[in-house]
């Protein structure tokens, strides 16, 4: 298994199962099904409303729950410090587990930042009490981690931002390089230029990623995430479809050369695919995450 040492030397797996728009009824198998081949992570979210299914799948894997790294993220509904502890514990519950690996803020609230600081508070204080291994961002940009950092007395060990060919966030990616945290690479496989953009213009359908991809005879989906590893980032792409999810994790037995991460490098658009970080607020965004 290839890892990645997080800045507090937690091992974090490089490759992961992500199930956001997996349905509630697929996402067991989809879980025990990858850690079947070989997963040993999978990235859900409370927002995801398929906490409970990761955690059967879990068990039904018969994978031991030590040689599963769970990662989950606090909904922006649930900011501020008392409800960000109450938020560990739907997750926990709905998960059946005692301890989650890594536990992320799924974003950044720009205009209430102060409930986005009280939030990593409560994860600090989840780290202390040894309720997770590991705490984090997602979505945030230069300034967000800067405002966080002149506070917070743990650096985030990830931050998990859309990172692909078309949109690669190298200002950001730095930023994390200097301050020792991970880039895990949502979208790392490009799928929301498929599912939010012309499929037509998609990274499936690139001609360089489709060339380099023949040159190795792997699929486009296994050079993207190729690209990561290489590049130091974790990635955990999505399927429901066995021969996918499998084909997903087939990546650790070839090498891209310098000439190939350097041709990728240069398909940057700086288009993003999501939402800009800083539109995401209460008003248009919230929704109560159930309790278990
Ligand atoms: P991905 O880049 O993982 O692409 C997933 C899409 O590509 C799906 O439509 C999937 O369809 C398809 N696909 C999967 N494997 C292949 C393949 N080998 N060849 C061709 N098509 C393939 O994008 P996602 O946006 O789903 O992101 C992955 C994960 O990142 C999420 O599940 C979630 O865990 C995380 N995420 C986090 C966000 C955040 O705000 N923090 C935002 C978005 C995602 P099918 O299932 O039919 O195979």
């Amino acid at each position: 298994m290839t890892t990645i040492t997080l800045n507090n030397g937690v091992e974090m797996p490089a490759v992961g199962l992500g199930v956001f728009q997996t349905p509630p009824e697929a996402t067991t198998d989809a879980v025990s099904e990858a850690l079947r081949v070989g997963y040993h992570l999978v990235d859900t979210a409370a927002s995801y409303g398929n906490e409970r299914e990761v955690g059967e799948g879990i068990r039904r894997s018969g994978v031991s729950r030590d040689d599963v790294f769970i990662e989950s993220k606090v909904w922006i509904s649930d900011y501020g410090y008392d409800s960000t502890l109450h938020a560990f514990d739907k997750s926990a519950t709905k998960l059946g587990v005692e301890q989650i690996d890594l536990v992320l803020l799924h974003q950044p609230l720009g205009t209430r930042f102060e409930l986005t600081l009280d939030a990593y508070r409560a994860l600090e204080q989840l780290l202390a009490d040894g309720k997770v291994r590991a705490v984090g961002v997602s979505n945030f940009q230069p300034d967000h981690l800067e405002r966080l950092l002149a506070v917070a007395s743990t650096v985030p060990a990830v931050n998990q931002i859309e990172v692909h060919p078309y949109f690669q966030e190298r200002e950001l990616q730095r930023l994390h390089q200097e301050r020792g945290i991970t880039t895990q690479a949502w979208s790392p496989i490009g799928g929301i230029t498929s599912y939010r953009g012309d499929a037509s213009r998609s990274t499936f359908n690139d001609p360089t990623l489709q060339g380099i991809a023949d040159a190795h005879a792997k699929s486009p989906a296994q050079v993207m995430l190729r690209w990561h590893l290489q590049e130091g980032r974790g990635a955990v792409p999505k399927s429901t479809k066995p021969a996918r999810i499998a084909e997903n994790f087939d990546v650790f037995d070839f090498e891209l050369t310098a000439d190939e991460v350097a041709a990728i490098d240069a398909l940057d658009t700086g288009v993003r695919g999501g939402p800009e970080p800083d539109s995401v607020d209460l008003e248009h965004f919230g929704m109560p995450i159930p309790e278990p």
